[in-house]
């Protein structure tokens, strides 16, 4: 988690660093001026024609600001007179560009959403021929969402600036498909839901930055989503906040952590943006409809759910939830870098590299600590497992196998006798009048006698020997490897050390002893035969006075028996 902690700190530092030292680029442009408003331009070829009053200085040579409801008309001058230029718009989002060029000012009318852009550059930026820069273009913008910011350059500086552009774009995404397949594989193996939505909140992720960047409709897979326009990106970003919250909610297990908080969070990230998408849906069947309410109430909801989402994650942290923490790790970059990238574009200021490229790479660097969460995840379930395992085959008292444990290990033992021709001995080990030791000393007493024989039985065992408490005051003990006379000897010293340890077991005189069964796996034996046998030889040494120890020979015949009297 540290290591995660210091790789934020990291991309942060290398987030602002390069924001304070970066120089604007000399833009080519020297002056742009806008027509006034209120002069309807409804044929663009008249623009020419305008008195030069009707124009006014902007001030700033690098973006068409001072748009009404994001239209109007502008007029750019070149800072020097060269050739084959190109005028540049970037980040043209929602907007459509009429530009008017010379010599011919006829108009081009470009968008994102063009199926028939030219295809040799991304569509960061649009661009027109701008061939004779002595004389001034003229630009047309309708549906812009923020000042554009423009730029005039050679054909060979914009393909290498392009280049740049689209290798730092498709690294990103390249690692967000990767992950985004990865785990919607694990979803197909595991079935559980948390997979799923994690590949989906990616890929819709993925699709926003594509369909923004404008670069979704230069494939034809998704070419289809351009004459839904910029609607069509506010409902992949909406149904993207909408898979995101839920896949939050599940994966940092906010619900049972911070119900109230997690209520909250899936109303305004969830089901409000839900009831807005449906809204845009009728409103898109609707012919006319005016969709221009959409923006201001989908941001609002996106910043709300955002601030909700970092606050319930927060406390969920603070209570405890590591799972809350690797998200956290995770989302805090991408929610930085995404508003500061709007405040960037909504002031009118040119994106530094970092706001440019942040989004899809703190996509990516969000996708790959959240990897690193559901492994976690995984391990956590894995030490469940493990600690459920143990405790399903272990008993509570003496922390020997229980029963359930020890018949496993008992059919596993026999079979491996057999494959590996080794012998196989099995101990049945009860104690000797424990209901007495139980009704005098209390079941307390009776319970450290337990524990008491099982510590003596435990030093005198190699480690591939297993034991197990199979009843009340009855063990088992199963020796793989060793013969009938071997197993017999193990059983005397244990019964001599149990006799000689055990006379007093915290304080109390209980004198302890125990009688004990020995019987050799034979080739027909399964594990029914072989216990019947041994509890058959310990019941006998019962009979013959008990603190004994009896070997049975694979007919249930008594054999090597030595009497012991205490
Ligand atoms: P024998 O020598 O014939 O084996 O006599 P015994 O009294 O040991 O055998 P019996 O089967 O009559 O009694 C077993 C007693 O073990 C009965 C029960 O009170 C006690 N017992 C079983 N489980 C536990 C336990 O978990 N804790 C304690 N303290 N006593 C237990
Ligand atoms: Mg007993
Ligand atoms: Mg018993």
């Amino acid at each position: 988690m540290k290591t995660a902690w210091l790789a934020v700190l990291l991309v942060a530092w290398l987030a602002l660093a390069p924001a304070g030292a970066r120089a604007q680029a000399a833009n080519g442009v020297a002056r742009i001026e806008r027509l006034q408003d209120g002069i309807a331009v409804a044929r663009p070829e008249r623009l020419r024609l305008q008195p030069e009053s009707a124009w006014t200085s902007t001030g700033e040579p690098h973006q068409l600001a001072g748009a009404q409801h994001g239209s109007g008309w502008w007029r750019l001058h070149a800072l020097s007179a060269q050739e084959a230029r190109l005028l540049l718009v970037y980040h043209p989002y929602s907007a459509r560009l009429t530009v008017l060029a010379p010599p011919d000012y006829r108009p081009q009318r470009q968008s994102i959403f063009d199926r028939a852009l030219d295809g040799g550059h991304s569509r960061r930026a649009l661009a027109f021929a701008w061939p004779d820069t002595t004389q001034p273009v003229y630009i047309g913008v309708e549906d812009a969402r923020y000042p554009l910011q423009v730029a005039v350059r050679s054909p060979q500086d914009f393909s290498v600036e392009d280049y740049g552009h689209v290798r730092v774009l498709w690294l990103s995404l390249g690692i967000l498909i990767g992950v985004s397949l990865v785990t919607l594989l694990f979803w197909v193996q595991l079935r559980e839901r948390v997979y799923l939505m994690f590949a989906t909140t990616m890929a819709l992720q993925m699709l926003y930055v594509l369909l923004a960047y404008g670069d979704a409709y230069a494939l034809s897979v998704l070419a289809w989503l351009a004459p839904l326009g910029v609607a069509g990106i506010w409902f992949i970003a909406t149904s993207s906040t909408i898979v995101t919250v839920l896949f939050l909610l599940d994966f940092a297990e906010l619900r049972p952590r911070a119900p109230r908080l997690s209520a909250a969070l899936s109303i305004v990230g969830a089901v409000l943006p839900a009831a807005l998408l449906g809204a845009l849906m009728v409103s898109g069947v609707l012919p006319g409809a005016d969709r221009s309410w959409f923006p201001p109430i989908g941001n609002a909801l996106l910043l709300a759910a955002n601030a909700l989402a970092m606050i319930t994650l927060a406390v969920v942290w603070l209570r405890g939830g590591r799972q809350a923490g690797f998200v956290l790790i995770a989302w805090v970059p991408l929610v930085f870098v995404s508003t500061a990238r709007t405040l960037q574009l909504a002031s009118g200021q040119p994106l530094n590299r970092w706001l440019e490229y942040g989004l899809p790479l703190m996509q990516a660097f969000a996708a790959v600590v959240l990897v690193l969460g559901l492994a976690h995840r995984m391990r956590m379930f894995q030490r469940e497992r493990d600690a459920a395992k143990q405790d399903a085959e272990h008993d509570g008292l003496t922390g020997v196998l229980n029963r359930a444990g020890m018949m496993r290990r008992l059919d596993q033992a026999i079979a491996d006798s057999r494959h590996r021709r080794l012998p196989l001995s099995v101990l049945f080990l009860d104690l000797d009048h424990f209901k007495r030791i139980n009704d005098t000393h209390g079941h307390a007493i009776g319970d450290a006698c337990l524990c008491a024989v099982t510590e003596t039985i435990e030093e005198e065992m190699q480690p591939e020997q297993k034991l197990g408490r199979t009843g009340g005051e009855e063990f088992l003990l199963l020796l793989p490897g060793s013969a009938r006379r071997h197993a017999r000897d193990l059983a005397e010293r244990i019964r001599r050390e149990v006799e000689g340890r055990c006379a007093r077991v915290r304080g109390a005189p209980v004198a302890l002893t125990l009688s004990i069964g020995v019987v050799e796996c034979q080739a027909q034996d399964g594990a029914t035969s072989l216990l019947q046998r041994a509890d058959e030889a310990m019941y006998q040494a019962k009979h013959e006075g008990r603190n004994r120890v009896v070997v049975l020979d694979g007919t249930g015949v008594r054999e090597l028996a030595e009497p012991v009297t205490s």
